[in-house]
């Protein structure tokens, strides 16, 4: 260090007058800024803003028989971007939302009027609270909500619901307009309508749509962390959490995954039979492209066993003891004959060093029992853990145990046993580690025999079918960004005669 001024601190001098001057510019934006979010906010919340911007062509002046809902129109832009969001997501931009008249439409006002309201249910909100609001004949809204009530018998729709309404402003009385049909979908797979028959009286239906699974892959490319990049490609975040802990026992992160190295992943959805994800995909299989190699991970529940990820070769990717105890660490120090740092003379190093810093957590390289914590002459504070009658593990020179480590325990692996150190014999602070087969110290490194189970026996056949099949898909299944963007096909207010047999989702 100097005494000398430091060159940023100049400069940082520099950028406050500039900021000062600067200061008056700013505020004159935000308070601009303040006032059109002010102007957006009022205008989003009065319905009758809402109202007036949404006629819609008028039907022939005769029968009112099979109501057709706009939505067969070109979706405005703000709806297929919603549908892109996925089903939860666009519910928080509803609000009151309306779509742009249709260019085809007369100019001149129709005798009688119809326009579609999306409404959204408010704290302490009820159904016909929001029709009185919307200036809804007393008698029509009593009954619109009893209907309502049936379907949903003792459940209650969430704050934030979104209804949905078609309406008609007769002549005769513009200033109450009537409820042709009203829907709610509080669940993606159920839809409730309560909708207006010609006697004026109000029928109620519920509408189940089929929920089936769809195939689609996400390609990405390594750009900051990777689970990032999978999000930005369009992958759910536990999906990629998945990926990368199935890949974690094999692939160096650090070393072997570059910037823009490339990846796949091929997912699960659930989606109904009018194009809502109800789930945005489960994890099947996921190939990493490094450096060197191609890492692939594929999905897969043996006879009686659970749900696990396996290499093609059907070997699984958990291993039995983890590569190295830390999560961050350098290796230093290897197995074998060398001169004591210490001592001076040729001795066996009986294990591997890992440099890290003083506090690093040590995790149990498997799961099993702790046979010893506590200070151990040369090895300082040290932890020994029995996996099995033949294999144990030992960890030295740290600077504390982990939480309730101590003889007799339990522990997992990955569970923290305790924190990178330097006491003992130790010139640093490091983690000297070793493994044990039979009572005698091993290469960990080395340790690499036995340690996956494999699939085998009845489930061979069935894993190498569905191993090819998510290979191929990861290479043909549609791409989701292309299905989720894919508008649902046109709904209809009317209710199918047979709730069993709703609408066939669009091929894809
Ligand atoms: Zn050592």
């Amino acid at each position: 260090m100097t005494d000398f001024p430091s060159p940023s601190d100049r400069s940082k001098s520099a950028k406050s007058v500039a900021f000062a001057l600067f200061r008056p510019v700013l505020f004159a934006i935000g308070i601009i800024a303040l006032a059109l979010g002010g102007l957006v906010l009022t205008h989003r919340s009065n319905p009758e803003i809402a109202t007036a911007q949404k006629q819609l062509p008028a039907p022939p002046a005769t029968a009112p028989a099979p109501i057709v809902l706009v939505d067969s129109e070109p979706a405005p832009p703000v709806t297929s971007a919603e549908l892109k969001d996925g089903a939860f997501k666009g519910l928080e931009l509803k609000g009151f939302q309306m779509k742009p008249p249709d260019p085809a439409t007369d100019p001149e006002p129709p005798a009688s009027d119809r326009y579609e309201l999306t409404l959204r249910l408010e704290r302490g909100d009820t159904v016909e609270k929001m029709l009185a609001d919307i200036d809804v004949p007393d008698a029509d809204r009593k009954q619109i909500a009893e209907k309502l009530q049936t379907l949903l018998k003792k459940k209650k729709l969430a704050t934030g619901e979104t209804i949905e309404l078609l309406m008609q402003t007769m002549p005769e009385q513009p200033d109450a307009p009537r409820v042709l049909s009203l829907s709610v979908r509080p669940q993606p797979e159920r839809e409730y309508i309560v909708s207006r028959k010609d006697d004026g009286s109000y029928d109620a239906e519920e509408k189940i749509y089929k929920v089936s699974p769809r195939i689609v892959r996400v390609e990405g490319e390594r750009d900051g962390s990777l689970q990032q990049s999978g999000i930005k490609a369009g992958a759910p975040s536990a999906a990629m959490v998945e990926f990368i802990r199935a890949m974690s026992y094999d692939v160096d992160f650090q070393r072997e995954l570059k910037q823009g190295q490339k990846f796949t992943v091929l997912l699960e959805q659930l989606v109904t039979s009018d194009g809502l994800v109800t789930h945005p995909g489960r994890l099947l299989a996921g190939e990493l492209r490094l450096l060197k190699r191609t890492v692939t991970v594929i999905r897969f529940r043996p006879q009686g066993g659970a749900d696990g990820f396996y290499n093609p070769q059907g070997e699984s990717v958990v291993r039995s003891f983890l590569r190295t105890p830390m999560d961050a660490s350098k290796l230093t120090s290897r197995f074998g004959m060398r001169e004591h740092p210490i001592l001076g003379f040729s001795a066996l190093h009986a294990g591997v060093d890992f440099s890290a810093a003083s506090g690093t957590p040590i995790l149990a390289a498997g799961t099993g029992k702790v046979a010893m914590a506590g200070y151990n002459g040369g090895y300082g504070l040290y932890v020994k853990l029995q996996h099995t009658q033949d294999v144990a593990t030992a960890y030295a020179h740290m600077s504390r145990l982990g939480p309730g480590i101590k003889p007799g325990v339990s522990v997992r692996q990955g569970q923290v046993i305790g924190f990178v150190g330097s006491t003992g014999m130790s010139t640093g602070p490091h983690l000297h580690y070793e493994f044990h087969r039979g009572g005698r110290a091993v290469n960990p490194l080395a340790q690499k025999f036995a340690m996956r189970a494999t699939v085998g026996g009845k489930d061979l056949a069935r894993f190498q079918a569905l191993s090819r099949q998510y290979l191929n898909q990861m290479k043909n299944a549609p791409a989701a960004a292309d299905v989720n963007a894919k508008p649902p096909p046109p709904k209809t207010s009317q209710a199918p005669k047979d709730p069993a047999t709703p609408q066939v989702a669009r091929g894809d």
